[in-house]
């Protein structure tokens, strides 16, 4: 069951999931996922604190194991509404444990991300790094870890967390890929931009302590990230322990960076002006993921901002209004 399998990680790993035939389906409440993201695998349409009906469709569906992407996943908004982050991803997640202990549901692979480390201590962050987030929205990932590391000892709950550095890009045919409602991601903004569907760019602050003075992100292929989340899956069935991974490219692009490559792909000027910095931003994110490849066996296909770049401009310029039900 991939929980949140119509939004943009969620539907990319369901394909992934079904073409390497695995019998795989989205429950979703669609509040912020698209019907059409799921393509041709079956949607359930159903709330996570839903207990009753997720029991239900665990048993009927013989679910095996649960895959969550279900969450509230932009920093500056829960700076500003913690109280709906802690509802949506905290409270919902504990709901759906809780609702897989009671189908007898016992692999769990969960979408977590860097920002549970906070501010970098060390340049290249590995999965020993502190834990000590930022922002509300880090604190919720990072609660739902500890909530994960209790289930796993009290209950024996299989656990893998998945620590995302920027997810970017699309499924190289087009057919799926980002849409959010409102879009506060740099890299669909940028291509907005690029393609006239937006005015332009604000670049958020560029006074941080880097080459350029703007932030600089890890951003990570959909592709690859799907892929490393059928591994853990596949690590969790060979006896594999309850662990954390990270999940990016080793490389960091900073805001400027990322405007000028996006230039170059798709031959568009991309006007942007400086604006203060965004509450909760920490200045540089990098990974460090070799234990995922040595590990999982994961390795990454689509490593280049180019790669992200392209395969997210084609998705753009085939669905101008992404999936157009917003
Ligand atoms: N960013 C920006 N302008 C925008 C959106 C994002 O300058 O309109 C910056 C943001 O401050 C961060 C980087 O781009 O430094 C990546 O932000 P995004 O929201 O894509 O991902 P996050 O790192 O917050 O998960």
């Amino acid at each position: 069951m991939v929980a949140g399998g119509a939004g943009y990680i969620g539907s990319h790993c369901l394909r992934h999931l079904r073409e390497h035939g695995i019998d795989a389906f989205a429950y979703d409440n669609l509040s912020e996922g698209h019907a059409a993201a799921v393509l041709d695998a079956p949607l359930v349409e159903g709330e996570l604190d839903d207990r009753a009906r997720l029991v239900a469709v665990m048993k009927e569906r013989n679910v095996r194991a649960v895959f969550h992407f279900a969450a509230s996943c932009y920093v500056g908004v829960s700076v500003k509404d913690p109280e709906a982050y802690y509802r949506n991803n905290v409270a919902t997640t504990l709901e759906l444990l809780s609702a897989m202990r009671e189908a007898g549901v016992n692999t769990f692979i969960f979408s977590s991300t860097c920002a549970t480390y906070g501010n970098p201590v060390q340049e290249f962050m590995d999965e020993t790094h502190p834990q000590q987030p930022i922002n509300p929205y880090g604190w919720t990932k990072f609660m739902v870890e500890k909530m994960l590391a209790d289930f796993a000892h009290a209950y024996g709950l299989k656990w893998v967390a998945l620590r995302y550095f920027n997810a970017a890009g699309a499924h190289p045919d087009g057919r799926i890929g980002e849409d959010h409602d409102p879009e506060t991601h740099l890299i669909p903004i940028v291509l907005q931009v690029a393609q006239g569907t937006r005015d332009g760019l604000m670049v958020y602050g560029d006074d941080y302590a880097t080459p350029d003075g703007t932030c600089i992100r890890d951003y990570i292929h959909i592709l690859d990230l799907a892929e490393a989340h059928r591994l853990a899956m596949d690590y969790l069935d060979r006896g594999g322990a309850s662990t954390a991974f990270n999940l990016g490219n080793g490389a960091g692009y900073s805001v400027l960076e990322v405007i000028k490559a996006a230039e170059a792909v798709t031959g568009c000027k991309i006007p942007f002006k400086i604006g203060p910095r965004r509450e909760g931003d920490p200045a540089r994110l990098v990974g460090q993921c070799r234990r995922a490849q040595d590990v999982l066996g994961w390795k990454q296909k689509f490593g280049d901002l180019k790669t992200i770049l392209e395969t997210a401009w084609n998705w753009h310029r085939a669905h101008p209004k992404g999936y157009g039900d917003s």
